[in-house]
């Protein structure tokens, strides 16, 4: 990761976070303001601004992003129950950290999409 972000800033351990998943390439941690019961973010390692911005050759992290948060929700018990994943990109999508992320939310019903 060579810009920063608060995020980059969790990965090198310089501010705090219960970082619940890592690997060589994504790390996981609870968000700081849950929106749902469950909130947690998984981000690549390797920087990329937002979605728009991913090259064709860091497409692959997206599926990292899923897969570590399917094996998540199994682990912990709730996929049965279900859960949603989104990412937000740029500023009619809310994003409001500028590195690539992907928000797993679940432990509750959720509320349909609204604007
Ligand atoms: P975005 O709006 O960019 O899709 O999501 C950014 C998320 O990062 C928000 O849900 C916000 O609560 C979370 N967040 C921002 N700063 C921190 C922080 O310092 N620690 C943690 N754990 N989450 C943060």
């Amino acid at each position: 990761m060579s810009e920063d972000t608060i995020f980059h800033r969790i990965l090198r351990r310089e501010i705090p976070a219960d970082i619940v998943y890592e690997d060589d390439e994504v790390f996981a941690f609870r968000d700081i303001a849950p929106q749902a019961p469950v909130h947690v973010l998984f981000v690549p390692k390797e920087s990329v601004r937002t979605l728009d911005a991913m090259q064709s050759s860091q497409s692959h992290l997206v599926g990292k992003l899923a897969y570590a948060a399917a094996e998540f929700a199994r682990k912990e018990g709730f996929a049965d129950d279900g859960y949603r994943v989104v990412i937000n990109c740029n500023a009619h999508g809310g994003q409001t950290v500028f590195q690539l992320h992907l928000h797993l939310l679940a432990g509750a019903p959720l509320g349909r999409f609204g604007t």
